[in-house]
């Protein structure tokens, strides 16, 4: 056979997981311009060798489709990690020690921000601000709790904005106080604002290497596309469009334009122009997040009955549903019938019906479309609504790294839900009622490694407690091979890039993660040990570890 090209890249010798529909294996594949130009068994592909040829040997090793994150910030963790960050530490010791260091070493920082610390780590899941005041009595501190939904603020920060026993609680948020009204220094979900507006803004220099940051970060863990799941006009918004008009953004993002609860029907004209104004080259703005609820963990999650109290006793706290459910389902089917992707924010079992109900307007009003509507987080699904999601067409968007037992879980979830407990994260559920499955990080929530992700999907047992604790929910663990077609095709079905990328095929875009083993082989260690070595975009290098020719 001759060829009037050879391949720029070719691989062999490998375990090649093409994630096609057959869920096929290859043991090579060349790459030109690009694209994939032969997917097979070695002998096949050797003739597209040339002298011109890089030429990786596997040996034995895995390669993926490059994964897509289905739901993740990286400004915000690009930021974290620019700014005082605590997602590495456990413990509140720990905390102030790392605060203290970063206050000594940011002099010239007006304010102390950042964030990443764990409820579970303070008693209620409340920290004080006395002890950020013992540490830094003289500058605002301010950081936001590992999953966004609530900060910790000292003295100076509450001062600075006037939050006294007098202030009221905002309509979607809280401030924990004591006993004669006081703030204690935690702010709950829309109460954080009370803050955070006092701020001074992020400059567009501090985005922009935000972004370069969290983009390097996601690529040296294999992945090659994302979906942004708050994209604001003012903040993340410029730095994907100044990293995609300089040709700096090498990954594909979808991003999920931020639905203002404050506001209705008049920002979908806007939508419409951000849409058409921002959309260059890698980066798309063709999706609008909508956040329908908090988290279970401070009872802001919404749920269709009642929370319990510590005692087992049913309360009248149902959570709170933050965007009203009449109006969205107006606003839906105008979302779907513009092309928009509506990307639901939804925990409690509440929040997730209601999404279902919107978009079930949507398919009353405008028949089926190709929105490809998603739901993250699904963290308690009424059974009933479980054949929902293929009924309706609706993604389901997972973040299987939660679904463990560990301290926020058994502490601060389980008692208050009682025997609801059993319908959290219910992946294989999903399923065998032929949903489509994506999957994503929510990092900085928590870690955007999708092999460590891929464990939890598998396993349902943290990686820091394997051989500890029992699995979670032990029914509903997932396949490796369905994991990995979650965190591939799945998520590339959401993002609308299926079409191009999500599997190894030829034709396809070369975008492509090689692992440093055979993932394939339970005996080489648990899944989230696997370590990436290289990660490719239309066959053009994005990460390589020095193993990857070694
Ligand atoms: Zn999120």
């Amino acid at each position: 056979m001759t060829l009037d090209r050879h391949a720029d890249l070719v691989l062999t010798g490998g375990r090649i997981a093409t994630i096609d529909a057959a869920r096929s294996f290859a043991s090579a594949l060349a790459v030109r311009d690009g694209r994939l130009v032969a997917v097979g068994p070695d002998a096949l592909v050797g003739a597209h060798i040339g002298p011109s040829t890089r030429v990786i040997a596997l040996r034995g090793r895995t390669v993926t489709p490059g994964f897509q994150d289905a739901h993740v910030h990286p400004v915000h963790g690009g930021l974290a990690r620019l700014r005082c960050e605590l997602h590495d530490t456990r413990g509140r010791e720990a905390y102030l020690t790392v605060i203290a260091e970063y206050a000594r070493t940011h002099p010239d920082e007006t304010w102390i921000r950042g964030g990443g610390w764990y409820m579970d780590d303070f008693p209620g899941g409340t920290p004080r601000r006395e002890d950020l005041d013992a540490i830094v009595p003289d500058r605002p501190v301010f950081l936001t709790n590992r999953d966004g939904h609530g900060a910790w603020a000292n003295s100076k920060a509450l001062e600075v904005a006037g939050v006294t026993r007098e202030t009221t609680d905002p309509a979607d948020g809280r401030i924990e106080r004591d006993a004669d009204g006081s703030p204690t220094g935690t702010l709950h979900e829309g109460a954080m604002d009370l803050v955070e507006r006092f701020q001074p803004d992020d400059t567009p220099a501090d985005l922009e290497a935000a972004l370069r940051l969290g983009q390097a970060y996601l690529h040296s863990l294999g992945i090659t596309a994302w979906q942004d799941a708050i994209v604001r006009s003012e903040t993340e918004e410029r730095a994907y469009v100044a990293l995609a008009a300089s040709g700096e953004l090498t990954a594909r993002v979808i991003g999920a334009m931020w639905w203002e609860r404050s506001r209705g029907a008049e920002q979908i004209d806007e939508f419409v122009a951000r849409r058409a104004a921002t959309s260059i080259g890698r980066y798309q703005a063709t999706s609008v997040k909508l956040m329908m609820d908090g988290v279970l963990e401070n009872y802001t999650g919404a749920m269709l009955d009642p929370y319990l109290d510590a005692d087992g006793r049913a309360t009248d706290n149902r959570g709170l549903l933050q965007i009203d459910p009449e109006g969205l389902s107006t606003w839906v089917p105008r979302l779907d019938a513009l092309g928009f992707q509506p990307h639901f924010h939804a925990i409690g079992d509440g929040a997730v019906r209601a999404s279902l109900d919107a978009v079930a307007a949507a398919r009353a009003a405008n028949g089926p479309s190709d929105t490809r509507p998603h739901i993250a987080h699904i963290q308690v699904i009424h059974p009933e609504d479980i054949a929902r999601f293929h009924e309706l067409d609706v993604a389901a968007n997972a973040q299987p790294y939660w679904a463990c037992h560990e301290g926020q879980m058994d502490n601060l979830t389980i008692p208050f839900l009682g025997d609801r407990w059993r319908w959290q994260y219910p992946f294989r559920s999903l399923r065998a009622a032929g949903a489509v499955l994506a999957m994503g990080s929510d990092w900085s929530v928590s870690t955007p490694d999708p092999l460590l992700e891929m464990e939890l999907a598998v396993e349902r047992i943290a990686d820091e407690s394997r051989g500890e604790k029992p699995a979670f929910l032990p029914d509903e663990r997932i396949d490796l091979i369905d994991a990995l077609a979650a965190f591939t095709a799945g998520s590339a079905y959401v993002n609308h890039l299926d079409e191009m990328t999500g599997t190894l095929e030829v034709g396809k875009f070369a975008d492509l993660a090689i692992l440093d083993r055979d993932l394939f082989d339970r005996g080489a260690g648990a899944i989230g040990e696997a370590r990436v070595v290289g990660t490719f975009v239309e066959g053009a290098s994005v990460y390589e570890d020095a193993a990857l020719d070694g």
